[in-house]
């Protein structure tokens, strides 16, 4: 991950002809769990129309409670890469929470004719999952988003990102996402972002937030921008380059993760919201 005692040098990556690094930003805008094949094309359609080219879904859920929505698995990747090869989406960040998952991902996206690209996401329960983390690194073909540990150290978290890097695959971006405390907090997790230039100091990774599981509420003061809009800009003036965040075309029937799902007549306005934030850093 390149650690190099306090002198950033070059950070970031190309991928699928999307240039992960300092001097881009990337919006991932999507959904957390895929639910049906008109809520894939809904949400490609919206990123294609604002012309963003980078998305996230969620296949493979590695939920909290077992008698929740776990994912619709390897029967909706063709939903998924056949919508995306439609309209032009270039990476989609998808997690993984089994080895085989990467071959389903594999197949599937054969299938479809290749014309996105993946980007492997490890989630925040699976961050000291050093098979998993192994499996990952030792596939060359897709980079890796990995999450932070929710209730390890930042220096646990960087190491667990050294189990990709050292079985080979160094196209790894790391995403806050929030951290729990004993406190109690109004939003879902504590947020952060304060530790975007810190992982920026200490590695060559790119650095992601997601302000969604970071937040847990799309809510926004009647007279503001939802509390997922501050936090992005918090990140994004800390020098996140990338943000996950989640949409859903109806959050009120998604089944997962609904209340933080912002709509998509929001996802403009985000992207003008992120375009300025970015652009007076
Ligand atoms: C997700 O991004 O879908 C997710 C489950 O996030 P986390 O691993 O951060 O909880």
């Amino acid at each position: 991950i390149g650690r190099h005692g306090g002198q950033r040098t070059t950070a970031g990556f190309d991928y699928n002809g999307v240039s992960f690094g300092d001097t881009t930003v990337n919006l991932f805008a999507g959904l957390c769990a895929v639910d049906s094949l008109e809520s894939v094309d809904s949400m490609m359609a919206a990123l294609a129309r604002c012309g963003i080219q980078t998305t996230r879904m969620g296949a493979y859920k590695p939920r909290t409670n077992p008698y929740e929505f776990q994912g619709l698995g390897a029967k909706c990747l063709p939903w998924v890469f056949e919508s995306a090869g439609k309209h032009g989406i270039k990476v989609v960040a998808m997690e993984v929470t089994h080895p085989r998952h990467i071959d389903e991902i594999n197949d599937a996206l054969k299938q479809s004719g290749n014309a996105t690209g993946v980007m492997l996401q490890v989630g925040t329960r699976n961050a000291q999952n050093f098979e998993l983390l192994k499996s990952i690194g030792q596939q060359r073909a897709f980079p890796v988003l990995f999450k932070r540990g929710m209730g390890i150290t930042l220096e646990e978290s960087l190491n667990a990102c050294e189990y990709v890097a050292s079985e080979g695959n160094p196209k790894i971006v790391f995403c806050l996402r929030g951290v729990k405390t004993h406190l109690g907090d109004p939003h879902r997790n504590m947020v952060d972002f304060a530790h975007v230039p810190v992982v920026r100091r200490l590695t060559r990774m790119p650095v992601c937030v997601d302000p969604s599981h970071a937040i847990g509420r799309a809510e926004a003061p009647p007279d503001g921008l939802p509390d997922i809009f501050h936090a992005i800009g918090q990140g994004l003036i800390a020098g996140a380059s990338m943000v996950l965040v989640d949409f859903h075309p109806h959050p009120e029937i998604a089944l997962c993760d609904g209340p933080q799902a912002l709509r998509l007549e929001q996802l403009g306005a985000l992207q003008r919201y992120t375009n300025i934030v970015r652009g007076a850093y």
